[in-house]
């Protein structure tokens, strides 16, 4: 069974040169010991990322899309962007919204802001709950504020915690409360302990591997511009903590993708 990478953001300027290269080894040929994959979900961050995620997808049998205003982009927002995000949610590619959450790293202009991300974050959940589609999660250095959420919400979404940068204790709490989470290259990274100790709690029926690419590049491509092949790496890498074949990990990611985003 070949992989899937749950959230690469070939939508983005860091691909605008080559992207249809990148697809092309990608989905069709592979390249040196990377097979090609099975699929790719684009992920939007704001409303440009998010309707060239759809364009992309629409183009492309085995590109799905999911649409979102990251919370970087919480301040930046037109007065109609919550019905946009409705509108291109609704459409069959889109798989889920996203990515929405909370993120306080490099924050430091003040709790107003805060109380935007938790407000455009909250509406977007709405429009999930009300179109029955999963949420892809971001959360960076904000967990007591988004599990308070989570707690608030009573009855959330399905969804997957994307790049997950919590403690164990809270991929615990996160697989007991129903959802997924997935990983990216940063388990390779020497300094990431904290992370495989968390890839431990996670069974194998709520983990789901990506790239975020352009960004986090696993070993031994750190530096380098990631993209949606090297989750293989990813996958390795689990099966290395878990001590399980590949084969495993692969099978398992896939079907875990093929689930909740409906791929089929
Ligand atoms: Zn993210
Ligand atoms: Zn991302």
């Amino acid at each position: 069974m070949p992989l899937i990478d749950t959230h690469a953001h070939l939508n983005f300027q860091a691909f605008e040169t080559d992207r249809e290269e990148v697809i092309q080894r990608t989905l069709v040929s592979g390249k040196d010991n990377f097979e090609p994959l099975e699929a790719v979900v684009n992920v939007g961050a704001n409303l440009d990322s998010s309707r060239k995620a759809l364009q992309m997808a629409k183009e492309n049998k085995k590109i799905f899309a999911s649409v979102g205003v990251h919370p970087h982009h919480a301040s930046q927002l037109y007065s109609g962007w919550l019905k946009e995000i409705e509108s291109l949610a609704l459409q069959p590619k889109v798989v889920a919204l996203g990515e929405i959450g909370l993120d306080l790293h490099q924050y430091s202009s003040g709790i107003g802001d805060l109380e935007k991300q938790k407000e455009i974050f909250l509406t977007q959940v709405e429009v999930a709950k009300k179109i029955k589609k999963p949420v892809i999660f971001h959360c960076r250095n904000a967990w007591p504020d988004l599990l308070d959420i989570l707690d608030y919400l009573k009855n959330p979404p399905k969804g997957v915690f994307h790049c997950f940068s919590g403690t164990r204790g809270q991929a615990k709490f996160l697989v007991e409360s129903g959802f997924y989470l997935s990983f990216t290259g940063n388990i390779t990274y020497k300094s990431a302990g904290n992370l495989r100790e968390a890839v431990k709690e996670v069974p194998l029926e709520r983990l789901m591997v990506e790239t975020d690419c352009p960004y986090l590049p696993p070993e031994p491509f750190r530096g380098l511009r990631n993209e949606p092949l090297y989750v293989k790496i990813v996958a390795s890498q689990i099966a290395e903590i878990k001590g399980l074949p590949l084969a495993t990990v692969v099978d398992a990611t896939t079907e875990n993708a093929r689930k909740l985003f409906k791929l089929d």
